[in-house]
């Protein structure tokens, strides 16, 4: 039997259940080939798939597990509040502590609702910014992902004349008329919108460290010229720091830049695993929200006692060990690690905080398009090699990898000597 065996018998009673056998379209290994490893297990910063194979994880759930796999604490604090009931769909302590925690800690916060995704609170932001301006239109950024809201589904149209076309099969085009899709680290793709449609535009949207396409980390002079042109035309800017939300510091890329957004959206870390979104703001604009306000927004599950339990004790843990401090060094660490072992490589290890993305080309490029596909197929050819020798990576080149404190110095070495093997092999 293949070291695979048990991996290779579900995958095959998932694809005839599930489509393409994964419940996230990012899971499958389409892009890397071969079949996904089912995992049983994670420890630390390891997993264990079902056939007892291990693996440094450097997906760590993409972004949530800052703390790597069943940290106690975490664990204890989910099974007391589980023990306690599971949900209400009524008021608890356990979500004013979250959100007194939030907002304390981030500084343009004043109140902040909970949902249960990433999605639901970017969609739940631009539906309030629409409501609080009046206005329909939004701007968006090619190559920033904001969850799968219809709308957000957008690539770039060719030139300013072309509205927003939808990248998904079941958007209707009117409702991609109204995002509009500028370029990264391009004032002129963004002040051109503001001419055409100045009265239109509720927000602008960012991802102010973009890491769902690559880590195309933007220059703060772009990030300061989008606040500057927002408040111009009375149009709200809005950082998506669902990733880069208490990963690369309390205050995420907001605090890192010192740059105010009038709308934050937050998700993984702030559920420490467990199924939670945020989004927040001033009190002027998130009190438009009902029952205050006219803008409805609403969740059965939103606010989940045992979600804002695992959120909570993230954040606590994060606090009682230094974490940012520690997870920088970690990082800074795997980098130079990294560095050495590709050494002679065309490659760029680019790093924002615990965010990694290795890329096999000259330049570490800024926006989506100066990303070489050349360097995506060498990301991808590398991966099966790279995971049979023990290293979990993210199955696509464009997705980053992220470290965690629970990541040691010695797998860090462990991984980049993998990945190093895995490159001078080819
Ligand atoms: C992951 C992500 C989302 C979507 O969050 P889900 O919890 O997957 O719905 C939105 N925005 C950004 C920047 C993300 O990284």
């Amino acid at each position: 039997m293949s070291r695979y065996g048990q991996s290779e018998n579900l995958y095959r009673r998932a694809v005839e259940v599930i489509p393409g056998g994964v419940n996230s379209p990012v899971r499958a290994f389409a892009a890397v080939g071969g079949m996904p490893p089912f995992i049983d297990r994670g420890e630390g910063a390891e997993l264990i798939d079902c056939d007892g194979n291990r693996y440094i994880d450097f997906c760590c759930s993409w972004g949530p597990l800052i703390l790597g796999h069943a940290r106690p604490e975490i664990l204890e604090a989910i099974q007391e509040t589980a023990a306690k009931g599971s949900s209400f769909g009524a008021s608890t302590a356990l979500e004013v502590e979250l959100a007194e925690k939030v907002v304390d800690k981030v500084e343009p916060l004043e109140k902040v609702r909970f949902v249960s995704s990433g999605t639901e609170a970017v969609m739940s932001a631009i539906r309030l910014a629409r409501g609080f301006t009046g206005r329909d239109k939004i701007i968006k950024f090619n190559g920033c992902y904001h969850g799968h809201s219809d709308y957000l589904l957008v690539k770039a149209g060719s030139g300013l004349a072309t509205l927003g076309e939808p990248s998904s099969g079941g958007v209707p085009a009117d409702f991609a008329a109204h995002t509009l899709i500028a370029d990264l680290d391009d004032e002129a793709s963004v002040e051109a919108y503001f001419e055409k449609y100045v009265k239109d535009i509720a927000a602008v949207i960012i991802e102010p460290i973009p890491a769902n396409n690559g880590l195309l980390i933007q220059r703060k002079e772009f990030l300061q010229f989008l606040r500057n042109i927002t408040k111009r035309h009375e149009a709200l800017l809005i950082f998506d720091e669902v990733i880069s939300g208490f990963r690369v510091g309390w205050g995420g890329a907001a605090d890192f830049y010192g740059i105010t957004p009038d709308l934050m959206t937050f998700g993984k870390v702030i559920g420490g695993g467990m199924p939670v979104g945020a989004f927040g703001g001033r009190t002027e604009i998130m009190d438009k929200l009902a029952p205050l306000g006219q803008v409805y927004q609403a969740g059965t599950l939103s606010g989940n006692p045992v979600a804002m339990a695992a959120g909570l004790a993230t954040l606590k843990v994060l606090e009682n060990e230094d974490g940012f401090a520690r997870l920088e060094k970690l990082s800074a660490y795997f980098q130079m690690a990294l560095d050495r072992e590709l050494e002679g490589h065309e490659s760029n290890i680019v790093r924002f905080g615990s965010l990694i993305w290795p890329v096999f080309q000259k330049d570490a490029p800024r926006r989506a398009d100066g990303i070489e596909s050349e360097a995506i197929d060498r990301f991808n050819s590398l991966h099966r090699s790279i995971l049979d020798r023990g290293v979990y990576l993210p199955p696509s080149g464009y997705e980053v990898m992220f470290v965690s404190l629970a990541h040691t110095t010695e797998m860090l070495d462990q991984a980049a000597a993998v990945i190093g093997e895995a490159v001078k092999a080819e």
